[in-house]
């Protein structure tokens, strides 16, 4: 029988591990397909506190996973495949074995949607990217044309700060106006660093053979007719999936998946806690989701405290 089990080693979950250990609670960490959660893809940090001239995404996720061993977190290799949190104490099926548990701490983030091509893949980090908050003031970036790929509030958003550092914002989107709120449409529209290219879906981005982005071939859906818009970098921002279909139906969620909570980290199922981009869809940042683990561990220790465990 575990106290905690904390589902999910990123932020979240890898600080949630820090606080409950040293709380003497011996987390049990699931990591599941992403061991270091979405950081471990990107390549330098620069906005995470206490790292003056950033980090790597791969070395901070390892140091937030050393840190948490120290003080008693095992790290378990393995994907939580369903959950049965109506009965106390909770199940879980980690790769086909049943983990019993007093509290659970669900850290299982959320996956960006993607375009879906061979070329997005490949350029991954080498110019396309799904967070300009997280890497728009790269220098590959800086007085360099770049595009915004999505018509909603988020692309609107991303399109927005990129300004500050582009010479000129194409926000792409498949129709002919935005589906952004109108406060938001209206300042993009009015910004004279954003061009938009209406009707028009990204087929490919270029250019794979020399391992940047150099542009992107664009397709109108209207006219079917082919163009190629130069550009350094590729900014997609069209949504996003939470990671948490093994509870639903068990734990409210909002109508994207996103898991609601109240006073913080709160679930509707007591002992069970959800924190970082699996509950947040408007920051979806590192040191974000980390804070809502630290409230998380708290939490979950005083929940165990009160049922005297
Ligand atoms: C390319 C890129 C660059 C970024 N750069 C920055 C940056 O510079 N600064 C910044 O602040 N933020 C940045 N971000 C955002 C940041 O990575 C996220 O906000 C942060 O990782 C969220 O942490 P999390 O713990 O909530 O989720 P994640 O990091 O997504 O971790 C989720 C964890 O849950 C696990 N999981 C999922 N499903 C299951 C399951 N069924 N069972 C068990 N485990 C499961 C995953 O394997 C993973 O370990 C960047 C994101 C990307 C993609």
């Amino acid at each position: 029988m575990e106290k905690v089990v904390i589902i999910g080693a990123g932020c979240a979950g890898l600080t949630a591990a820090v606080y409950t250990a040293r709380a003497g609670l011996q987390p049990l960490v699931v990591t599941g397909p992403q061991p270091g959660g979405l950081l471990t893809t990107t390549t330098t940090v620069e906005n995470y506190p206490g790292f003056p001239d950033g980090i790597g995404g791969y070395e901070l996720m390892e140091r937030m996973q050393k840190q948490a061993e120290r003080f008693g977190a095992r790290i378990r290799l393995g994907t939580v495949e369903s959950a049965d949190l109506s009965a106390r104490p909770f199940a879980l099926v980690v790769d086909g074995e049943r983990i019993e548990t007093e509290a659970v701490i669900v850290a299982s983030g959320a996956s960006h949607r993607r375009l879906g091509l061979e070329s997005e893949a490949k350029l991954e980090n080498k110019g396309v990217s799904y967070c300009a908050t997280c890497d728009g003031a790269l220098p590959v970036f800086r007085n360099k044309p770049l595009v915004v790929v999505g018509g909603g509030d988020s692309a609107c958003e991303e399109a927005l700060y990129l300004t500050r550092f582009a010479s000129a914002v194409h926000l792409v989107h498949r129709r002919d106006q935005l589906r952004a709120s109108k406060i938001m449409a209206e300042r993009v529209l009015s910004n004279p660093k954003i061009v938009p290219v209406w009707n028009c879906v990204v087929t490919e981005i270029l250019d794979v053979a020399q391992g940047r982005v150099t542009g992107v071939r664009l397709r109108n859906v209207k006219t079917g007719a082919e163009s190629v818009l130069e550009c350094a970098g590729v900014f997609i921002a069209i949504g996003h999936v939470p990671n948490t279909g093994v509870f639903r139906s068990q734990l409210e969620m909002d109508d994207a998946g996103y898991i609601i909570t109240r006073n913080g980290v709160r679930t509707n199922v007591p002992g069970v806690f959800a924190a970082g981009d699996c509950v947040d869809k408007v920051y979806r940042q590192a040191v974000t989701a980390a804070g809502m683990g630290c409230a998380a561990a708290i939490e979950a220790e005083r929940y165990l405290t009160g049922m005297g465990k």
